[in-house]
Formats: C-alpha cells, sequence, structure tokens
C-alpha cells in the first residue's frame, strides 16, 4: 500500500491535519491508522453499577479512538499562548493564535455553532485575583462541553470518511525510514508507505513515541510532570467566576517553597472521572452542555509543577511512582474531605455522606498525605486557602480532594519551525511531540504542518 501522506493517531491533531490535507490537496492519497474504535464504538465499561473502577482494556475507550483523548472531553478550546503547549515558539506567537482560531471556525461551523466564547479580557476578576496574591490568565475559551464535542467530531468524520482512509484498531508498531519516504509496520507483518509521515500519537502514544525516538536516533528531552489533586465543591462557590469566564487558570506561587500551583480543567457543574493512562488510574473531569447531565457540584485540578535537572530524566517515571501508589492504596482513586486531611486522618463514607459535596465519582475514601510528597501537598493547601479568598468556602472542610492528578508531558522532540524532526517529510506534532498539551494547540499543529505539505505538493 502507497500514500502520499499517512497520519498516525486520528486524536485532534491527526484529524484537523487530515481535514486540512483533504480541503488544501485534495489530489492527494491519505491514510490514517488509529489504535482505537472509530468514535460510535468508544465505550468506556465504567457504570458506575457493575463496573465500578477502571477494568484496564486493552485499548481504552476514554484515550483511543476517533477524537483521540479529547473525544469525551470537555471540549474546552482555549485560544491562547499562555498554556495549553508552546507552539507559538516554533511557528510564532500571531501565528498560532491565528490557527487556533481557524480551528474555532471549524469546530463552530460542525455543530458548535450555538457554544458560547468566553474571554478573561477587562474581567474584573484579574484585579480581585491580584489582590489575593493570584494572577488570572488571559484566555479566551470555546467550550463545546462534551456532549456537542461530539457531535462536532461525528460531522468531521461525515465530511472526511469518503476523502480519507480510516484505519481502526490499527496500531502502528513501527516506523522505517526509506529511500522514498517512510514504511509503517502493523498487525501481523503487515505494511505500508507513504512520502509523508504526520505522527500525532498523543499522551497515550508516549511510551510509544520514546522507543520510535530512540530507535531512529531522533533526539528529545523530559523533565517536567504536573502532581496534584482535582477539587469538587458546590457549584455556587465558584459560580461567580465559571458563570463570567467558565474557565478561570488562576496560579499562586506558594509561600514556603515558592513554587507555582495552578488552577486547571475547571468544569462546573461537572463530573470527576478516573482515567487511565498505560495501566495507571488517576482523575480527570468532565462537564456537560446538556443541562439534563449537569450536576450540583464545580471541580478543577490543582496542580503543581515538577522540573528535574539532571542527572535525573524520568519525570514521568516520577509520576507514575505516585499515581501507583495511590492506585495501591485505594484500587484507584482516593478521595479526602479538605477536613480530613488538615486533621490528619483518613476520610470514610459517614462523614463523606454527611457532608455537603456528594462525590460524583465512586472513588476509595483515603489519606492523600500518604501519597503526595509534603512539598506538594503543603502548595495545594495554602493555594485551597488563596482561592479561599476570591470564592469563600472552597477551603470548608467537606470539599473534597481527588488523587492524584497526574499531568505528563511526553518527552520533547527536536523539532524545526516546520515541526520536522531530523528525518525530512516526518512531521510530529500534537500532545505526542511534547510541543502541545491542549485541543486548540494540538489541532493547531495539524493545521499547520498539512498546509506545509500542501503548498509542497
Ligand atoms: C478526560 C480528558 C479531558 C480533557 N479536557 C480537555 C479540555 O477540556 N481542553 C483541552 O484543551 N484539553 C483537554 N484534554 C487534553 C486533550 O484531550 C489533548 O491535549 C488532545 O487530545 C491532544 O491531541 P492529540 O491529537 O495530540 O493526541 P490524542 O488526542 O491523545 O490522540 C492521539 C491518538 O493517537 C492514537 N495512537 C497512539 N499511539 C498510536 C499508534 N502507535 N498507532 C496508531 N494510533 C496511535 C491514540 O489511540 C489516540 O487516538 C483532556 C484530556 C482528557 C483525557
Amino acid at each position: 500500500m502507497k500514500y502520499d501522506v499517512i497520519i498516525i493517531g486520528a486524536g485532534p491533531g491527526g484529524i484537523f491535519s487530515a481535514y486540512e490535507l483533504a480541503k488544501k490537496a485534495p489530489q492527494l492519497k491519505v491514510a490514517v491508522f488509529e489504535a482505537g474504535n472509530p468514535l460510535e464504538k468508544r465505550h468506556c465499561p465504567i457504570d458506575g453499577d457493575k463496573v465500578k473502577s477502571c477494568i484496564k482494556c486493552p485499548t481504552c475507550a476514554i484515550m483511543n479512538g476517533f477524537g483521540g483523548a479529547g473525544a469525551f472531553s470537555d471540549g474546552k478550546y482555549n485560544i491562547t499562548n499562555d498554556f495549553g503547549g508552546t507552539l507559538h515558539e516554533y511557528i510564532g506567537k500571531t501565528k498560532a493564535l491565528e490557527l487556533m482560531q481557524y480551528v474555532d471556525e471549524i469546530n463552530v461551523s460542525h455543530g458548535g455553532e450555538n457554544t458560547r466564547m468566553f474571554s478573561t479580557a477587562g474581567s474584573e476578576f484579574k484585579k480581585l485575583c491580584m489582590q489575593n496574591k493570584l494572577t488570572l490568565l488571559d484566555a479566551s475559551v470555546r467550550h463545546l462541553g462534551t456532549d456537542i464535542n461530539y457531535v462536532v467530531l461525528e460531522q468531521l468524520y461525515a465530511e472526511l470518511k469518503d476523502k480519507i482512509e480510516f484505519r481502526f484498531l490499527t496500531p502502528i508498531k513501527e516506523i522505517e525510514h526509506t529511500d522514498n519516504g517512510y514504511r509503517v509496520l502493523y498487525g501481523d507483518g503487515e505494511s505500508a508507505e507513504c512520502d509523508k509521515l504526520i505522527v500525532s500519537v498523543g499522551r497515550s502514544g508516549s511510551k510509544w513515541m520514546e522507543q520510535v525516538c530512540k530507535k531512529m536516533d531522533i533526539p528529545t528531552s523530559s523533565n517536567r510532570v504536573d502532581l496534584g489533586v482535582r477539587v469538587e465543591i458546590p457549584a455556587e462557590i465558584f459560580s461567580h467566576l465559571t458563570d463570567k469566564l467558565y474557565e478561570s487558570k488562576i496560579v499562586y506561587r506558594t509561600a514556603k517553597f515558592e513554587d507555582a500551583v495552578r488552577t486547571f480543567c475547571m468544569n462546573p457543574n461537572g463530573i470527576v472521572v478516573s482515567e487511565n493512562t498505560n495501566g495507571i488510574v488517576t482523575v480527570n473531569g468532565h462537564s456537560f452542555e446538556d443541562p439534563s447531565k449537569k450536576t450540583k457540584n464545580t471541580n478543577f485540578a490543582l496542580l503543581v509543577a515538577k522540573h528535574f535537572s539532571e542527572p535525573f530524566k524520568d519525570s514521568n517515571g516520577y509520576g507514575e511512582s505516585i499515581a501507583r501508589l495511590s492506585n495501591m492504596l485505594g484500587g484507584g482513586v482516593i478521595v479526602q474531605r479538605f477536613g480530613d486531611l488538615e486533621r490528619g486522618r483518613r476520610s470514610n463514607w459517614k462523614r463523606i455522606n454527611e457532608g455537603m459535596v456528594q462525590p460524583t465519582l465512586q472513588a476509595t475514601p483515603g489519606d492523600l498525605s500518604l501519597v503526595l510528597p509534603k512539598r506538594i501537598l503543603d502548595g495545594i493547601i495554602e493555594m485551597i486557602y488563596a482561592l479561599d479568598r476570591i470564592a469563600p468556602g472552597t477551603a470548608n472542610d467537606d470539599t473534597l480532594l481527588y488523587g492524584v492528578e497526574v499531568k505528563f508531558y511526553n518527552m520533547e522532540v527536536k523539532l524545526s519551525e516546520r515541526l520536522e524532526c531530523n528525518y525530512p517529510g516526518m512531521f510530529i506534532i500534537g500532545d505526542g511531540s511534547g510541543v502541545t498539551h491542549s485541543l486548540s494547540h494540538a489541532s493547531a499543529s495539524g493545521v499547520y504542518v498539512a498546509d506545509i505539505i500542501a503548498a509542497e505538493a
């Protein structure tokens, strides 16, 4: 099988590459190889009834398949260079924002037309945050919501399926450099060839990506992991912020260690979920546009970035070990009341049930101080009290903390300003490249390389 372009991975990076190639260079023969299922066959078996926690399926319905890790995400497309990746360092700030806006237009014209765009510009919260030693980062955010995000993906697939060849349940095992381009190996000794290769394997493909880079001698670096908890509170406590901004990215510098603690992935009236990355169960969150699916709680993560210096290189391994510890103690995700954490005791169902926050995830009541390193836990506690000053009630005893939330950063692949690695014609994009960590940046990187390939076709 011979193609002009092969795309590995059908997450936002791969989908937007495919979309742009179909539009700008329809003469090219393009195939997308995806390890997971088509969108309609992606079903996580956790139903809260028969299956209460992760059973570690061979391909995780949450992380793999058409739509990638973003398919059941909250669909928050943050249009900003302040967070979500470092794409602007490669392609420039103006270009990066322009592409994120272009992606937004495509989402809006494929089912997202009735969704809202929120913005921090001119917000009175900037001042309130500053007065309380907190920094509110600038961004515009399109909130699709999990349900509309799904509709957008359905529409994109419907438009692409006759123009692009999609090969689902086909994980690529190896990449080989040939005289004229690349060969990808899959299945039982099967292979396909292409002139240009776009690799967009996301976070779930991070281990595989590392092996590819090692084998092909593609330079990489890795030194960061973010660790923390997911906080769940009654939605009213944060409603003044979430009604106006939806998602607020707030950063606090701790007094004790001068570490930066930040809010991440805010889900007003949402649910807390568990997720499985390479067999390790961590916590995350969703929210829905559909009013019937809204809960009484808001959740968000509090993360502390940990940068390591020489000689330690395995920052993800560090994060994994801590997540494994919580899995060992709790069989998965651990939940603890803030009041119990402060009193140095394990939570139990009696105290949680008597509290005013009813958990939206069935986790194991436990003690997060046995899992998270002191420095990180101290930072989180300080941040909860800082947030309590702008949203009184955040530091209530009944506030629930789920752990652990880990944000793994893929090793950063050394790339040119074309997002091309040291092999000409091999582009590495999205979260798998380490350059992006978000829907909008990953999608924009897909458009960017497709435009380069189309212009040279
Ligand atoms: C629960 C959850 C909620 C999130 N919410 C948000 C949010 O609201 N806003 C936001 O900006 N970001 C969010 N994110 C992060 C966002 O989903 C990712 O940043 C984004 O999906 C990255 O896109 P990507 O295309 O680079 O990778 P991915 O979306 O991870 O897609 C990679 C694809 O490649 C496939 N793949 C991997 N290895 C191979 C292989 N060897 N062969 C073939 N296929 C392979 C995988 O199966 C996957 O489908 C969330 C993530 C999760 C898990």
